[in-house]
């Protein structure tokens, strides 16, 4: 947002005569509370009850070729026509986001000399490619999740950096690697198949390419399939629709930091209020004519506080070589719960820490525990409530915006400018518990009630970062003797380290949630290591020369086994949660353990490093079968 937008949003006053401060919101400070915890249940459940309806997480079918596959397109690069290429190359990495460059730069580091990005969208950046909606961030602290930082000599100029700076950031890392200019943009691999007669992988793409690779990465994103609700009538309406993740800066006017003049006579409607709506409105507020919200489930929205990076901060990393990924580490501890310095101090550190990591006294009884571990949650989500009620001046609305779930049911939010943007006069915030009942020619139905809409702006997210590795890479995957990763994995994940899968030899998967890897808040930590990992592992094999390396069945199943021996089942928790991604969609018990993680829960993410490590420095490649015997190192 500009330096204007942002005083005009900050400027308002509440009809007490005070004033809105986007910069210091203050309310979420710890004050003694009673917790009923009967009352807090039932509350708490009455809200789940009024969303947990059939056919909430019903979506468009965008796969394939249909009415709404519009929805997808690019609107950030012209589609140039190419011939197709008949190729080889060492590595072929499809997906050219973050995980697929690091990893790109990670080959080229070890020496890897011909190397193939493969993506569907017009250039680098994947999420960040795409997602260019007015405001667009990361709420996660800039130092620790743009990558590669000490490698570019480069640090960010805000704590929380904006969509472009990410993306410039990615495009840097690709220009320093070398890896622009044999990268394939705005194509898409329809099918990769093992040939075993010459070793090689083959991928098939939209293009009519035919690129011959000794190794394949997938690196194919958690954010990458656009969703959108299956809302009765969506076809019908007339107006102008699309997705956040696909912003028509041609229709609405302005970018993504400045007002959207075109949008000045536009009567605007945005479904969701997720952390790309959140980001969104506030622009929006101050640019439409007339702006409705319609939210089906509040989110937590904490203070996010951004500011410039100061001399200081940027002086204190330039002069300690190693410090991004100290940082980075130090950021997983905390969360951890672990007692160390809190180096990042923010909400994350702050809410997210604590409610996964309970206070556990001497002597507590697990009832005690448990109990505790409420309360904590409970005040963590009374200072949200409070935040509001501090902020947002009509009483209704304020009420409407409060989310009554725990903290850990929903991905949290941390914005400073979404709540106030609710005292402007032309925004108005509609409560659609059940979700909106139908799209119409005009605009939507919502309660019984018409809205018309000149532009209708779906801000419902992406498909789950859990959803199988085989949909989200969208095409078919033809392991040895025809063996498709689909059918072997109908049943669950089944990997080495959660890179590696039997069948599929010289074929590596960057580590994602629900793929047997680790999961991490800062999802760029988990692409570095996993990146390191598969360019090292190349390297050594490549240094051996063996030409083919698949992993064995012993080994799988022995690590399949640990996934589920370390399964921890939450769903009794989860269950009284609102319907979320987070349970599945009010479904827990339907979770699959096989798509667990390593060590339980989120996974032990410093275990699982070591694990790597020590797998990498022992050389004997254990749990692999290879076409060459391993000699010692
Ligand atoms: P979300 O899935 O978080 O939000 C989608 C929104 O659409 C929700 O409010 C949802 O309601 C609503 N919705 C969906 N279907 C309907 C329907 N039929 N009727 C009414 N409302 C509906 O998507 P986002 O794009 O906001 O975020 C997706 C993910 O992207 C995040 O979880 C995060 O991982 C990432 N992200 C990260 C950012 C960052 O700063 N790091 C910024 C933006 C996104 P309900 O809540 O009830 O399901």
């Amino acid at each position: 947002m500009d330096a204007e937008l942002m005083i005009e949003v900050q400027g308002l006053t509440k009809r007490d005569g005070t004033t809105v401060s986007a910069g210091s919101p203050g309310p979420q400070s710890a004050a003694p509370l009673h917790f009923d915890p009967d009352a807090v249940h039932a509350k708490y459940l009455e809200e789940r009850d009024k969303r947990l309806i059939p056919g909430r997480a019903a979506i468009r079918d965008l796969t394939g070729e249909n009415l709404f596959t519009k929805y997808r397109e690019d609107p950030f690069t012209p589609f140039e026509h190419r011939e197709p290429l008949f190729e080889e190359t060492d590595v072929a990495v499809v997906g050219a986001g973050i995980g697929g460059i690091v990893t790109g730069a990670n080959l080229r580091k070890v020496g890897m000399e011909r190397i193939t990005i493969i993506d569907q969208a017009g250039g680098f950046g994947g999420t960040w490619y795409w997602n260019r909606y007015p405001g667009v961030m990361c709420d996660v602290e800039s130092y620790i999740y743009m990558p590669m930082l000490e490698d570019l000599d480069y640090i960010p100029t805000k704590k929380y950096a904006f969509g472009d700076e990410i993306r410039e950031n990615l495009e840097a890392i690709a220009k320093k690697y070398d890896l622009v200019n044999d990268a394939l943009f705005h194509t898409g691999v329809q099918r990769t198949e093992w040939d075993e007669e010459c070793a090689r992988w083959i991928l098939h793409t939209d293009r009519g390419d035919e690129i011959r690779a000794r190794y394949v990465v997938m690196a194919v994103g958690i954010l990458n399939l656009v969703k959108l609700p299956d809302i009765p009538g969506m076809e019908l309406f007339k107006g102008k629709s699309f997705h956040t993740g696909r912003w028509d800066y041609e229709y609405t006017g302005g970018d993504m930091h400045s007002r959207m003049d075109k949008l000045a006579d536009k009567v605007v409607g945005v479904i969701g209020t997720g952390a790309s709506a959140i980001q969104c409105i506030g622009p929006l507020g101050q640019s439409a004519k007339k702006l409705y919200v319609f939210q089906r489930t509040p989110s937590a929205v904490g203070v996010r506080n951004n500011r410039p990076t100061s001399e200081e901060v940027a002086s204190g990393f330039e002069n300690r070589p190693g410090w991004q990924r100290a940082r980075m580490y130090n950021f997983h501890s905390v969360l951890n719960g672990e007692d160390v310095v809190d180096l990042v101090d923010d909400g994350w550190t702050h809410y997210e820490a604590k409610v996964w990591n309970p206070r556990r006294e001497p002597g507590m009884t697990s009832e005690d525990f448990v109990l505790n571990a409420e309360e904590e949650d409970f005040e963590i989500m009374e200072a949200h409530r409070r935040r509001i009620d501090e902020t947002v001046i009509d009483p209704g609305t304020a009420e409407i915006l409060k989310p009554y779930y725990r903290y850990l049911c929903k991905r949290p939010c941390f914005h400073d400018e979404y709540l106030p943007a609710f005292n402007l006069p032309n925004v108005t915030l509609v409560d659609c518990p059940a979700g909106i009942e139908t799209v119409t020619e005009r605009g939507l139905v919502c309660n019984g009630e018409e809205f018309e809409l000149d532009c209708l702006i779906y801000a419902t997210g992406f498909e789950a970062e859990v959803t199988p590795f085989p949909r989200r890479a969208g095409h078919e995957i033809i392991g040895r003797g025809g063996l498709r990763l689909a059918e072997k994995w109908a049943a669950g994940p089944a990997t080495l380290h959660g890179m590696m899968t039997r069948g599929f030899p010289n074929f590596f998967m960057v580590p994602a949630p629900g793929q047997q890897g680790v999961i991490s808040v800062n999802f760029t930590l988990v692409n570095c290591e996993g990146a390191e990992h598969i360019a090292a592992t190349i390297k050594l094999l490549d240094e051996r020369g063996i030409q083919v390396a698949d992993v064995s069945g012993e080994a799988e199943r022995e690590y399949v086994d640990g996934i589920l021996a370390t399964y921890q089942d939450v769903s009794l928790v989860m269950e009284a949660c609102t319907p979320s991604r987070l349970n599945n969609e009010g479904n827990p018990k339907a979770m699959n353990p096989r798509a667990g993680s390593w060590g339980g829960g989120r996974g032990d993410l410093f275990g699982w490093i070591k694990m790597l490590k020590e797998w990498r420095e022992a050389g004997d490649f254990a749990g692999l079968e290879t076409d060459q015997p391993v000699a010692a190192s």
